[in-house]
């Protein structure tokens, strides 16, 4: 009952911030001045991958008004998590004659064809925050350090545990997201180059016995999938001992794992949650964290995010070179994308206030 109505609730909460949106990509339909000698004034296309998550709502907003302010007028699409319904929806965008293009893939390796019809159509391709794979057809990727991201969750659990003074041994379970999106193992492998180590001495149990990517992905990065996953694992291999951790990549996936542990009566001083990893501060997992239940979550300043990606694309269209910090880190089959990656921040209680409020990314209302 309780998860059909955050269920319902949820729902209604991404009706309403789709309106918001639909509003919005109307205004950013029309406006701007048409600038002659330059691609200023022409339609930039942006595809993000859905709305289930208030970060990528946040990411069409944020590139919406760069890009305007640069002067563009912009049409943002959304592909609901079908990799088919995003590839036609680029295909309409290099029909409708977008300039530029800035895609985060739902399938990284879906998009092959439909990115040789804007190579054919002269159409700088700006992979955001995730890595198309297998085509030269993308030009430059804006993201984060992936690999960062995954060891900032881990480093988390390993100090919160207290494994570094030698305590243990615990258990802990692991989770990984889409395995059709190539950041999944960058999170993952960096998560477990901290944490092997300790799997390896046995101060760390992964009682599932499920401790390969392949076994961790979450299909989609969708909350309920974890939270049927977590519930398997609970029912079927802890009727004795408990969980102590779980390496969680991201906030939605944290939210279902922790409603099947506070199903399975956690979340009481004798049987306490666990340490639960999440990334990208969504408001619900803030929130969360303030209450005390998710533990940690990784930020991603979606704001500078959108800067990059929308410098990158105006830069490759008036003939400047973007400006990247790493040329080698992100082969995506084909070639090594020139990346340029941001930093990501680990939050939890002690510094939430610091980093998101101070910081200007949420308001003190907002997380109340
Ligand atoms: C992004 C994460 C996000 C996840 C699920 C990944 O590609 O890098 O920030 O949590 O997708 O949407």
């Amino acid at each position: 009952m309780r998860t059909r109505r955050a269920a319902l609730a949820a729902i209604a909460a991404s009706a309403s911030l789709a309106l918001t949106l639909s509003a919005c990509g109307q205004n950013s339909e029309g406006g701007s001045e048409e600038k002659a000698g330059s691609a200023k004034g022409g339609t930039i296309g942006i595809a993000m991958p859905t709305k289930s998550s208030e970060r990528w709502i946040s990411d069409g907003k944020n590139v919406v008004k760069d890009l305007q302010a640069k002067g563009y007028k912009t049409k943002l699409v959304y592909g609901e998590d079908d990799p088919d319904q995003q590839v036609s929806q680029i295909e309409n965008l290099i029909t409708q004659g977008v300039k530029g293009l800035i895609i985060a893939a739902i399938d990284n390796k879906s998009l092959n064809n439909v990115l040789q019809q804007a190579a054919d159509a002269k159409i700088p391709v700006i992979s955001y925050d995730r890595l198309i794979l297998g085509t030269k057809n993308v030009d430059y990727y804006a993201s984060f350090d992936n690999e960062k991201v995954g060891r900032l969750q881990a480093g988390y659990i390993v100090d919160k545990l207290g494994l570094k003074s030698g305590k243990g041994p615990f258990n802990i379970e692991l989770f990984a997201g889409s395995n059709d999106d190539n950041n999944t193992r960058y999170f993952f492998n960096g998560a477990m180059s901290v944490l092997q180590p300790y799997i390896d001495s046995k101060k760390l149990v992964v009682k599932s016995g499920q401790s390969k990517l392949t076994q961790a992905t979450t299909l989609r990065w969708d909350g309920a999938t974890a939270q049927k996953r977590m519930e398997d694992i609970l029912t079927s291999k802890y009727t004795s001992g408990r969980v102590d951790a779980v390496l969680s990549p991201y906030d939605g996936i944290s939210i279902g794992i922790i409603s099947a542990l506070r199903s399975d009566g956690y979340g009481t001083a004798s049987k306490p949650l666990p340490v639960i990893t999440g990334q990208d501060a969504e408001l619900a997992s803030v929130k969360s964290i303030i209450a005390g239940q998710q533990t940690q979550t990784v930020y991603k300043d979606l704001r500078k995010l959108a800067e990059v990606a929308t410098n990158m694309v105006d830069d490759a269209l008036n003939g400047k070179k973007p400006e990247i910090n790493d040329t080698k880190s992100y082969d995506n089959g084909t070639k090594v994308v020139p990346a340029y990656l941001l930093q990501p921040v680990s939050v939890d209680k002690s510094n939430y206030q610091k980093v998101l409020i101070d910081g200007g990314y949420y308001t003190a209302d907002q997380v109340k």
